[in-house]
């Protein structure tokens, strides 16, 4: 049998690690699957989700910048879609489009191996995209008291901010420094890779944790910032595998083991 047409899609994609996590698991777990990295243009999303309703794929996975804007363009949400506003998963069947979002499971997936109670705690979340919602959402799940979304543009944060119940920011240095005064967790769910967001000198509150969502470099200078200003810090790695493990099982009906996730992670970690 031809193994299962599988791909993410995004634009930039090149950098995504999502091939190498669905190599190892269909490696570790004796089942062939093709999955390419596909570089659609934001211009190009509509034409080639309806294209792919024509074609033999079993699934895709959304990456940036199209998880909000593929919410709209397909035949039918999952409730975990729904609720984050924001698609990362696509299940195609019989000509028809699910979607579904497995970065909320995903971010909370290694802040509860840690231990790590989100119910009453301060978050703020930098960034106002597809996976800046799917964290918002979570957080909001998970009972956080107060969360502050945090982006470069103003309508962008207070977009998200009315739909969560958040308060808005910009990302200006003042203005991250009042936001992140008491913070219990911060998240960066921005795609500004080495810019720093963290204002100079900033010192967090103690036993504070700082989550990136990006996982490259594996210590990110968001990380490095975030360590210097006294939190503890989560990288993208552990998510990207929760997620890619919830979506193998939404394609295949199988749960991943928790020792092939584990030791995914483990070899992506010496990816450079
Ligand atoms: P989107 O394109 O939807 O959103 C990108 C966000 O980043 C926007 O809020 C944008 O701001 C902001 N941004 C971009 N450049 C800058 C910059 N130079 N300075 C400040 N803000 C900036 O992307 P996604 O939400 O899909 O993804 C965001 C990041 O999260 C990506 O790095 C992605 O790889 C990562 N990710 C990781 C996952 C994991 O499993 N580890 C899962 C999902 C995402 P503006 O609103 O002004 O445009």
């Amino acid at each position: 049998m031809k193994p299962p047409w599988t791909a993410v899609i995004g634009f930039p994609v090149a950098h995504s690690l999502s091939p190498a996590i669905f190599r190892l698991f269909a490696r570790d777990l004796g089942r062939p699957v093709r999955y390419r990295a596909i570089p659609v243009p934001p211009e190009s999303l509509a034409e080639a989700l309806r294209r792919a309703r024509t074609r033999p794929w079993l699934g895709w996975n959304v990456t940036m910048p199209h998880k909000t804007a593929a919410a709209r363009l397909l035949d039918r949400l999952h409730p975990s879609a729904q609720a984050a506003g924001a698609v990362n998963v696509v299940h195609f069947q019989g000509g028809r489009a699910m979607g579904y979002n497995t970065d909320a499971d995903g971010f909370l997936a290694p802040l509860v191996r840690r231990g790590i109670g989100l119910a009453g705690r301060t978050a703020v979340v930098f960034g106002a995209g597809g996976a800046a919602a799917a964290v918002c959402e979570a957080l909001k799940r998970s009972a956080a008291a107060r969360l502050v979304v945090a982006d470069r543009t103003p309508s962008k944060a207070a977009a998200l901010a009315r739909r969560f119940g958040a308060e808005a920011a910009s990302l200006e240095p003042a203005a991250v420094a009042v936001a992140l005064a008491g913070a219990d967790i911060l998240v960066n769910a921005t795609s500004a890779g080495e810019a720093a967001l963290l204002p100079p000198g900033l010192r967090l509150k103690a036993g504070a944790w700082a989550c990136d969502l990006a996982y490259r470099p594996s210590r990110t200078r968001f990380m490095t910032d975030a360590r210097a200003a006294g939190a503890e810090v989560l990288g993208g790695i552990e998510m990207l595998a929760a997620q890619a493990a919830l979506t193998w099982s939404i394609w295949f009906g199988e749960a991943v083991p928790d020792r092939v996730v584990e030791s995914a992670v483990e070899e992506l970690r010496r990816v450079p």
